[in-house]
């Protein structure tokens, strides 16, 4: 593995591999690895000849100087799982490599970027995802470019930018990858003490009741929402959010509406604070209106 700091260098090493016919996949992380980003380089591993990893802790996403200054850095170990995972050639920019003196574009994606995340984080948050995964994707040029589920309001702005700015490149969103208890997994959760730990499982299992609720035939959206309410209420949890909402197009369902009236896939995503983690989860509901 090839560990490159500078954005000459890296467009030099993707060249040398595209020359020599390779496909390449990008994984783009802000470091902390753990499973959850190991399993999206296994992914690319799969499907692509030459794996690129970025590690950047993308300053104009982050609301807070406290949450910028309070995310855990690992840069040897982050190396280490990365050349074990496969990773060919690691992109690690500081920060003045990406936004150079005189930095003035910002992408925007509206719409998609206002709810769910974007009300508590602000709207500067989604606008700072976008400029720098549009960044990463012009510096890499990658065939295919792999994110997470855990992050769906993230997974659906970069599938909509890339469709709206033409950028050639496929994006894969891949499945969540979860502790044994259901937690999923996120550099975040290192911020929960013990007993926050425990409780912190609340989320997942609020998902799952409202998921074992719709297969048992409840399709009102309110109803749905109380459902993991409650749940999350039995671990001493008090969401910021609790949502139904098109997978697509983050639009709200509509209450008066049955959820399995709604076009297309329904995401349930919640976002609740633990102790000194702000954590989101969430699920994808397709429905079959005849159950
Ligand atoms: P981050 O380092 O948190 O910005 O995440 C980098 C990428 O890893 C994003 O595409 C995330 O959605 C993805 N990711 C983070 N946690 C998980 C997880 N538990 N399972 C799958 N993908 C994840």
């Amino acid at each position: 593995m090839r560990t490159i700091t500078t954005i000459t260098e890296l467009r030099r090493a993707v060249a040398a591999a595209r020359g020599r016919g390779r496909m390449i996949g990008l994984v783009a992380t802000m470091g902390a690895l753990h499973d959850g980003h190991l399993s999206l380089v296994g992914r690319a591993r799969g499907e692509c000849d030459t794996v690129v990893m970025s590690v950047f802790v993308n300053p104009t996403q982050f609301e807070s100087r406290d949450d910028l200054a309070a995310y855990p850095l690992s840069a040897e170990r982050d190396a280490d799982l990365a050349e074990a995972a496969g990773v060919e050639i690691l992109f690690a920019p500081a920060v003045g490599e990406v936004y150079p003196d005189g930095f003035a574009t910002t992408v925007t994606v509206a719409g998609l970027s206002e709810g769910l995340c974007g009300e508590s984080r602000g709207p500067g948050h989604f606008a700072g995802v976008a400029t720098v995964v549009t960044k990463l994707l012009n510096m890499v040029a990658p065939d295919v470019a792999y994110f997470g589920q855990k992050d769906a309001q993230q997974a659906a702005i970069v599938s909509r930018l890339v469709r709206d700015l033409d950028i050639p490149v496929r994006i894969e969103i891949c499945p969540t990858v979860r502790e044994p208890d259901g937690l999923a997994m996120s550099s975040r959760n290192a911020r929960l003490r013990p007993a926050e730990r425990k409780r912190a499982v609340g989320l997942s299992q609020a998902l799952t009741a409202a998921e074992q609720a719709a297969a048992a035939g409840e399709r009102d959206a309110d109803v749905l929402g109380r459902i993991a309410r409650r749940k999350l209420a039995e671990h001493a949890i008090d969401a910021e959010y609790v949502a139904l909402v098109s997978a697509t197009t983050l639009v709200p369902l509509d209450p008066l509406v049955p959820v399995d009236a709604v076009a297309g896939p329904v995401l349930l995503a919640v976002a609740a604070t633990v102790g000194a983690a702000r954590l989101i989860d969430n699920t994808i509901m397709v429905l079959d209106p005849r159950n």
